[in-house]
């Protein structure tokens, strides 16, 4: 198995702010108790808050997010020579039906992914998961069920569900997972803690193609490939494709068109954990935040 450094806990500023908002509530009441309803209105406004924050996948408010690749290391030999580098994530898989076609596409185009696995369907299918280490790809975890209401769930449920997930894809490929991406991207404040303990890094995108609901390879692919830059991670499906008018999965329909764009444009397609091998900080790396998607 290969392992990379362990990432430190880093509650995010929003988070430390709740914890400490939550103690002067209790020492509120404690010494004025008529004053509670305040208290109580502060709480409130919080968990409002947080909730909104785990509505937005892109937000950074509950931990650190990739939503674009990571900087290069400054002054580095590689980073005279790296070519400008896009991460391709492809979800929900693997799928026997569109994942082999996706890896076939993958190599003719000599292009590496990263495949965020739900855990069962890694368990159904092992040597899927296998084959996707094989090919040189990376596997990331996307919990083990892939419950919409994965975001409701509480700490221990959620720890739950990465653990399971991680089990199955160390069981099937040897490998251990390091990235992590929530079911729709929704999340809660229990998540950043399961992941630092688990030491995966939460990871959104920079842009996506909604695949799993739009029908048109055209429409995702202008998605994905306006205004593509350096850095940029987007995001596909090889499970719960949506299909072309002519019974297509869109992934498939979009990704030769996509990697030629790329090519074009000279972006090398590269997994996750090659993105963090070569960053500036590696177990440290946060992108600084952006707007809104
Ligand atoms: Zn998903």
């Amino acid at each position: 198995m290969r392992l990379l450094p362990s990432r430190p806990e880093r509650p995010a500023p929003l988070i430390r702010a709740s914890r400490a908002l939550h103690i002067g509530a209790i020492g509120v009441v404690l010494v004025r108790p008529h004053w509670w309803p305040w208290a109580l209105s502060a709480v409130v406004a919080d968990h409002l808050l947080l909730a909104a924050s785990g509505l937005w996948p892109r937000s950074h408010l509950l931990g650190p997010n990739w939503t674009h690749l990571p900087p290069l290391a400054v002054g580095s030999a590689a980073r005279a020579a790296a070519p400008a580098a896009v991460a391709i994530t492809i979800d929900d898989g693997p799928d026997p039906e569109v994942t082999p076609r996706v890896l076939d596409l993958l190599d003719e185009h000599n292009a590496r992914a990263t495949f965020f696995c739900i855990g069962e369907r890694v368990e159904r299918h092992p040597a899927l998961a296998r084959a996707i280490v094989a090919r040189q790809h990376e596997i990331g975890n996307h919990t083990h069920r892939h419950l919409m209401r994965f975001s409701l769930l509480g700490p221990r449920g959620v720890a739950q569900e990465i653990a399971r997930a991680q089990e199955a894809i160390g069981a099937a490929t040897g490998e251990v997972a390091r990235f992590f991406r929530a079911p729709a991207g929704l999340r809660n404040p229990f998540l950043e803690p399961a992941l630092t303990r688990a030491n995966l890094q939460l990871v959104s995108w920079t842009r996506r193609g909604f695949d799993t609901v739009n029908r048109s390879a055209v429409r995702v692919l202008d998605r994905l490939t306006r205004d593509l830059q350096g850095g940029d991670i987007l995001l596909l499906h090889d499970g719960h494709a949506a299909r072309t008018p002519n019974g297509s999965p869109v992934i498939l329909e979009v990704l030769p068109a996509l990697l030629r764009a790329l090519a074009t444009a000279r972006l090398a397609p590269i997994t996750l954990r090659a993105a963090l091998a070569r960053a500036s900080v590696p177990s440290l790396v946060s992108p600084a935040p952006d707007v809104p998607s």
